[in-house]
């Protein structure tokens, strides 16, 4: 077995093992390191090591940072993974290859409009307030068979579902119930699982997991 000796191996580790346990293949998690807050510089290490999947949750934010690092470091692909304005929208579709966070109709014509304009089909995870805490954003469970016929007429490329569940308090049943939603709509991503869970969220299905606090440590203040 592969010394612990970066947090991103001691990462990767685990997330074999869990796939492991859950009888998944390694190759059906991606890792998103979410590099929000952390300047390039906390960046670059895990770069140098090869990893090539981020995630931002500001947009001005990421146009700042990333520019320059995609430059020196070819094939990253870069995932929003905060809320989003529809006024950003365009914004976002030119620098990311992910987006985790369309929650709303008005985001899907935004988008829609966005990527007609720049050229690009940025695939879009669905966020589910799965925990029915509107402030972290999200689509109401009741909402979501309607938000996706919108997105899907809108030629909206889905990747999947996404879920932030409310903090402290056990995550798995809400990560079992944004699996069985993925399932019910027949899509294939779930966008689950952070530093203090994503081993549970293995087990449970999902096949983007956004990890920061484990790969960086603490985030600098605002
Ligand atoms: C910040 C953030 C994460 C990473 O959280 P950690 O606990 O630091 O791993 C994951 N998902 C979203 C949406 C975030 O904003």
């Amino acid at each position: 077995m592969e010394k612990a000796d970066t947090p991103l191996h001691s990462v990767q580790q685990k997330i074999r093992e869990a796939c492991r346990r859950a009888r998944r293949g390694a190759d059906e998690v991606t890792l998103i390191a979410v590099s929000k807050r952390h300047p390039a510089s906390a960046v670059e290490p895990l770069l140098f090591e090869g990893h090539r999947h981020f995630g931002e949750n500001r947009v001005q934010e990421a146009q700042e940072k990333w520019p320059a690092l995609r430059e020196r470091h070819p094939g990253v692909q870069l995932h929003l993974v905060g809320q989003l304005q529809s006024n950003k929208a365009e914004d976002a579709a030119a620098l990311f290859d992910v987006i985790h966070s369309l929650d709303r109709p008005s985001l899907v014509k935004a988008l829609a409009k966005a990527f007609d304009k720049t050229d690009r089909q940025v695939p879009c995870f669905v966020q589910v307030d799965i925990g029915d805490e509107p402030q972290k954003g999200g689509c109401p469970v009741s909402e979501l068979p309607a938000l996706l016929a919108q997105a899907r007429d809108a030629e909206i490329p889905l990747a999947g579902l996404m879920c932030l569940p409310p903090a402290d308090i056990e995550p798995a049943p809400f990560f079992a119930l944004l699996d069985k939603l993925a399932r019910d709509h027949g899509l294939e991503g779930r966008s689950m699982g952070m530093s203090g869970d994503y081993e549970t969220a293995i087990m449970l299905g999902a096949t983007h997991i956004r990890v920061g606090t484990a790969l960086f440590g603490e985030r600098p203040a605002n």
